[in-house]
């Protein structure tokens, strides 16, 4: 019986004749390609796209210059000096801090692994170039995209459960700088 229904099938071609129902089908169903660049798809908060450096709402930079995002990094493409801030002691700041986007895998632990929610990720990933220096973000240009990108950024933060989405509240991680020199009171 299996046997017959096989030789009918083959005779009949009842798989090329499936096959060319769906190709039919799909015709005049709605398409589901994206004609990129003109229409784009909506992107999910979790979206690991280019990395930005945030500032506090006062325009502080967040970053304290404490290389974790460095140590972190499994491709060893963040490179941060950091400086004591004069007159302030143990308060340091970021002078100089560089993303080398081509190595960046963005596996987002740098993101995880700072203690102020400085880095984020944005939803940018149109930064195309046919100079690969260009790919190599200093400072500036991280800050930059911070302040362009800053929503998507905020929006990856909260949707990583590091910040809260409540855009009045300071609950950042740690606040810095704090006051880490009291005076003794007598
Ligand atoms: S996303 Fe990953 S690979 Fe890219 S800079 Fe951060 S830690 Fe490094
Ligand atoms: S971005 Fe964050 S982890 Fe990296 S140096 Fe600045 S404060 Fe530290």
């Amino acid at each position: 019986m299996k046997r017959s229904r096989s030789l009918i099938q083959k005779i009949l071609m009842l798989e090329i004749v499936q096959a060319l129902w769906v190709v039919f089908r799909h015709m005049f169903g709605k398409g589901v390609t994206f004609q990129y660049p003109h229409v784009k798809r909506a992107l999910p908060d979790t979206h690991r796209g280019a990395l930005a450096l945030l500032r506090y709402d006062d325009g502080v930079e967040r970053c304290v210059g404490c290389d974790l995002c460095e140590a972190a990094c499994p491709s060893r493409c963040i490179k941060v000096v950091s400086e004591q801030i004069p007159g302030k002691p143990l308060v340091r700041y970021a002078s100089e801090f560089y993303i080398d986007m081509t190595k960046c895998v963005f596996c987002g632990f740098c993101v995880e692994a700072c203690p102020v929610n400085a880095l984020g990720m944005t939803k940018l990933y149109e930064y195309s170039t046919e100079n690969k220096r260009d790919l190599y973000f200093d400072k500036k240009k991280l800050y930059e995209i911070g302040e362009k990108y800053f929503a998507d950024a905020k929006a990856y933060l909260v949707a990583h459960r590091q910040e809260q989405a409540d855009e009045t509240a300071k609950q950042y991680r740690y606040k810095f700088p704090f006051p880490v020199l009291t005076e003794k009171k007598e």
